[in-house]
């Protein structure tokens, strides 16, 4: 070890001494400011600029995000209704996949960390869709939203839910 590497201060705290460096810029950092990163320590400065980057949707992905999420989501619980329950499920998060892959095709891949939330509860809302549609029919012939389609609500609320859990389980992280 040279001496020049002993006698290193950290970049953002000038008094403390310190052999560690930021394996990206090269900046001598203190463990305080050392953030541990898969790769290896990076300095505060790098971790911020990483983050910015991670940002990359322009304004429209989340209009182009919001509609196929909608419209996958509500095609498919249409198709799902009167169903068994196992065959349910398998179009719920078949549904739910095809939301993640299309958007992403669509928008090549850009992403942000308020898309996963965009699109889950797009998926939601798209796929409750029909329960409103039920709900006014309800009230129409029985003058009151318990009627006859109770047991159909229930079943697109648990269709809804599937598929909107699923997009979030994929675009975790
Ligand atoms: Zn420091
Ligand atoms: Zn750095």
């Amino acid at each position: 070890m040279s001496d020049t590497e002993t006698t290193l201060t950290c970049t953002f705290h000038p008094k403390v001494e310190t052999q560690l460096r930021c394996n990206r810029c090269g900046k001598p950092i203190c463990i305080k400011c050392a953030a541990h990163t898969p790769t290896g320590y990076r300095c505060p400065e790098c971790i911020r600029s990483q983050q910015k980057i991670f940002i990359t949707t322009k304004w429209f992905d989340h209009v182009i995000a919001v509609a196929i999420s909608g419209v996958i989501a509500f095609l498919g619980s249409l198709f799902a209704v009167n169903l068994g329950i196992y065959l349910m499920i398998l179009i719920a998060v078949g549904a739910g996949y095809l939301v993640v892959w299309t958007v992403k095709k669509a928008i090549k891949n850009r992403r942000s960390p308020l898309l996963k939330y965009v699109m889950t509860v797009s998926a939601f809302l798209g796929s409750i869709i029909p329960v409103i549609g039920i709900l006014i029919r309800d009230f129409r012939y029985y003058g009151t939203i318990l009627g006859g389609g109770l047991y159909s609500m229930i079943w697109y609320l648990v269709f809804s839910v599937i598929l909107s859990a699923y997009v979030y389980y994929q675009l975790r992280n």
